[in-house]
């Protein structure tokens, strides 16, 4: 009998795990210098502002369109000329690392763009991408809204309505959608609507809501625990008229895909897990910035501050700590970029993309609170950023999946079991 630990070292002929090699290429090493340097130079001095502004932070996402590193090209060149799928959890460690609510800012609308990329045609993908981030003369921005205010984690239970209007060729969207990502405030709208409410998750759409179409408002924005740059709120959808060529994917192949579903013929559901998993390893990539910020402040830290005519770091308590919180994310960053790799490969076999998701959100949730351990009294102070990031990191446990949602989905895979 073959263990499920070798399992998941032999994927088949064309993808053996040896192939992984976690080494940066010389482009690699590039874009993260390059990213590296606009955390020091611009996120990191204007972090602590916009987290008490709570606001989205313009000046900075112009600055970073002036550089290319805010656009869809970055984007673009990130995700599909790198065989390794290392770039873009690099890009993101560092810009998380700068700062995750201006991170998010700056990443938001690649949810949108992601959305249309998976779903849309060509044409729709040329259309609308580069709308969801104008230029740095213009900055546009797009929200993916696809969580209400009763069904997040439960997909099945979203009740925004989508009904095709055959006489004017519009779809017509009602409902409201919650948490949304730059929702109300971007120039393009990718909305998930409810086409058939008997097909539960695989009654769903995506639909382009095009700058200004009347309809769409924004409802509450939030208060948020942390990554406060970044702006989240609801999205309201009253009447909301598109034409058909909003529709993501086209008409007849979403018929063709409903006819499929009522006939009680299974999906390609190997491929569906391969582009959900393939997600996952970068929001880890996001947490994981997070916990190195807090480590590398709290080490430091340790060295200078003084307690009992010693350095801190000098207990051990203090040090073991330190070794501990280290480890967490070089464990981390390594789990992460092998479900990265294995999303290029359409390699994963027990949700390696959920478990680097999962890890990367604990580790730094725990790693951000320790680093307030060690700073001690000022830790819990606004007047150090370890608390800001205490609060910006526990969001990786919860959005793009939560905490018990990844588990539900590696625990499948382990066990070839409908755990529920
Ligand atoms: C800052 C922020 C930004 C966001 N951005 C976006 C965005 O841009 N677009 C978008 O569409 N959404 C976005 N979201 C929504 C986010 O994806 C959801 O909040 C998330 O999926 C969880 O859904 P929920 O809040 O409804 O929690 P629920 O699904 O109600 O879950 C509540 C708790 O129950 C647990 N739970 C639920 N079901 C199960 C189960 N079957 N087994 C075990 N435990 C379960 C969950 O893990 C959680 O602990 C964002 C959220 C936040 C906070």
């Amino acid at each position: 009998m073959v263990s499920s630990s070798l399992q998941a070292t032999n994927r088949g002929d064309d993808i053996e795990m040896a192939d992984f090699n976690p080494t940066l290429n010389e482009d690699q090493l590039t874009i993260q210098k390059w990213v590296h340097d606009f955390a020091v130079d611009v996120m990191r001095p204007n972090a602590e502002e916009w987290d008490e502004r709570e606001e989205f932070p313009w000046p900075i996402v112009e600055q970073a369109a002036e550089i290319g590193l805010y656009g869809w090209e970055f984007l673009a060149n990130a995700m599909f000329n790198d065989p390794t799928g290392l770039t873009m959890p690099v890009a993101l460690e560092e810009l998380f690392w700068g700062d995750a609510g201006i991170g998010m800012a700056i990443m938001g609308s690649g949810l949108a763009a992601a959305g249309i990329a998976s779903s849309g045609t060509q044409d729709q993908v040329m259309e609308w991408v580069p709308q969801c981030y104008g230029d740095a003369k213009n900055i546009q921005t797009g929200a993916f809204a696809a969580s209400e205010p009763d069904a997040g984690s439960d997909v099945g239970g979203y009740r925004t309505s989508a009904r095709y209007d055959e006489a004017k060729d519009e779809w017509v969207l009602n409902g409201t959608k919650a948490w949304i990502t730059n929702g109300g405030m971007a120039d393009i709208h990718v909305v998930i609507g409810v086409v058939d409410p008997e097909l539960g998750s695989k009654g769903h759409a995506s639909f382009i809501v095009p700058p200004g179409t009347k309809g769409l408002s924004q409802g509450q924005k939030y208060k948020k625990h942390g990554i406060r740059a970044s702006h989240t709120a609801e999205v309201v959808l009253d009447d909301v008229r598109v034409p058909g060529r909003c529709l993501l994917g086209g008409k007849e192949k979403l018929d063709e895909r409903l006819a499929r579903v009522r006939r009680g013929e299974k999906g390609n559901a190997q491929a569906a897990m391969q582009t959900f998993e393939a997600t996952r390893p970068a929001v880890g990539a996001q947490a994981i910035g997070v916990a190195r910020a807090a480590y590398e402040y709290s080490l430091d830290y340790a060295k200078e501050r003084e307690a009992f005519g010693r350095k801190i770091i000098m207990n051990q308590s203090i040090a073991f700590m330190l070794a501990d919180m280290a480890t967490e994310i070089e464990a981390t960053r390594l789990l992460i970029w092998r479900g990265a790799w294995l999303g290029k490969q359409k390699g994963f076999v027990n949700a390696e993309g959920s478990m680097a998701k999962l890890k990367a959100g604990r580790v730094a949730t725990h790693v951000t609170e320790r680093a307030i351990q060690i700073l001690g009294g000022y830790g819990y102070t606004r007047e150090y950023p370890v608390e800001r990031w205490h609060r910006d990191a526990k969001i990786h446990d919860i959005f793009e999946g939560t905490e018990q949602i990844q588990q539900l989905v590696i625990s499948r895979a382990i066990s070839g079991l409908r755990i529920e």
